[in-house]
């Protein structure tokens, strides 16, 4: 699914594109993705006639401010949102939400599995969006301290790995970046989030921040579906560690890396390099 890299991606590949201009129609496609309002009449008055002033990103969530009004959009599992230039560019197989803008352009929301989901809602409704309300601190934002992980960590016996995957705690991880940043920082993902020492917890957070900040460097990791804001594939894929890598020497020690299941989730690591 995409991560905090692929919707950071995302956000800055549309922000290039489709702000300052104004929405003139919004065909929703599959009425189920519509979160809120309840009605499809609703979302239209919400957001037709605005204009996209500004694309800002919590968590795996993208928030597109159109005055009193944003539209919040959660990829889910396979989501895309692109940019396309003309009508005859978008393959209408999976798309979900489809915007015109005034430019004659159109920003294009597909998904296959349709686990994704949009929202409009006037801007001090936004805090009622529960996933959005409740994230917490991100990668790179200077908020995720040892201050901050330390006593919770320490009341916890539940694998690392299913702590860091719970957006409550961590904002914006997901399974292919937890794997690779507890990889960084030689923590084996089963380890007992109370097990883990200060010296550990400082290079969980640097490894968390630097797999972020290069995964944002490589425009997001594409396995199968995850596209860009311009309809094209990450490179991130190219340079991971333990991700996708099961029974693949590891690129420190030669070692093979192996595969398990944490927390219900196929989990990589290097027997070796992680402790
Ligand atoms: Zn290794």
């Amino acid at each position: 699914m995409p991560e905090m890299p692929e919707v950071e991606t995302i956000r800055q590949d549309l922000s290039k594109r489709v702000c300052q201009k104004q929405i003139v129609s919004a065909e929703v496609r599959l009425a189920r993705q519509l979160r809120a309002p309840k009605t499809i009449a609703g979302f239209e008055s919400l957001v037709i006639g605005k204009t996209i002033y500004k694309i800002d990103r919590r968590g795996k969530y993208l928030l597109f401010d159109l005055g009193d009004v944003s539209i919040v959009i959660h990829l889910g599992m396979t989501g895309q949102l692109y940019y396309a230039q003309a009508i005859d560019d978008i393959d209408m197989t999976h798309v979900r939400f489809l915007f015109r803008l005034d430019s004659g352009e159109y920003l294009v929301f597909a998904d296959i599995r349709t686990f994704g989901g949009i929202y409009a809602v006037k801007k001090e409704r936004l805090k009622e969006i529960s996933g959005l309300a409740t994230l917490g601190p991100e990668p790179l934002s200077g908020e995720l301290t040892a201050t901050y992980l330390l006593p919770r960590l320490a009341k916890r016996k539940s694998p690392i790995k299913a702590f860091l995957l719970d957006q409550k705690q961590v904002g914006g991880l997901g399974n292919i970046y937890v794997d690779e940043a507890l990889f960084v920082a030689g923590v084996r993902p089963m380890r007992s989030c109370d097990s883990l020492t200060p010296k550990e917890v400082e290079k969980l957070i640097g490894g968390i921040d630097r797999v972020i900040a290069d995964g944002i460097r490589d425009g997001g990791t594409t396995f199968r579906d995850y596209r860009n804001g311009e309809g094209g594939k990450g490179e991130h894929q190219n340079h991971l560690f333990v991700y996708g890598r099961s029974g693949l020497p590891c690129t420190v020690c030669g070692n093979m890396i192996e595969k398990c299941t944490v927390g219900g989730r196929g989990t990589h690591y290097c027997a070796s390099c992680q402790k």
